[in-house]
């Protein structure tokens, strides 16, 4: 298990659609990388908040897509110094 492969199954994780052996890899990785915690937090933030609200219909299903994209890039390609507070 690597981040890139951790990430790219948050979306099945999250619906659980996933086999619990990959499902334990996954908590596996997780409980070993901060990175990934803190971005499925993010992840599962994101999910939520785009359930949540009706969608208004300013905001189309592709901008939420477009923005899962941006965080997930912003995690993985900046390796930025500053990760979003978490509490
Ligand atoms: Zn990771």
């Amino acid at each position: 298990m690597n981040c890139k492969l951790c990430s790219a199954l948050f979306q099945e994780f999250l619906e659980k659609s996933l086999c619990e052996e990959v499902i334990t890899e996954l908590e596996t990785h997780m409980k070993t990388c901060k990175k990934c915690r803190v971005m499925l937090r993010t992840y599962t933030l994101t999910i939520t908040l785009s359930q949540k609200v009706d969608p208004p219909c300013c905001v189309s299903t592709d901008k939420i897509d477009r923005l899962k994209k941006i965080l997930l890039e912003r995690f993985f390609t900046k390796q930025s110094a500053q990760e979003p507070s978490v509490r």
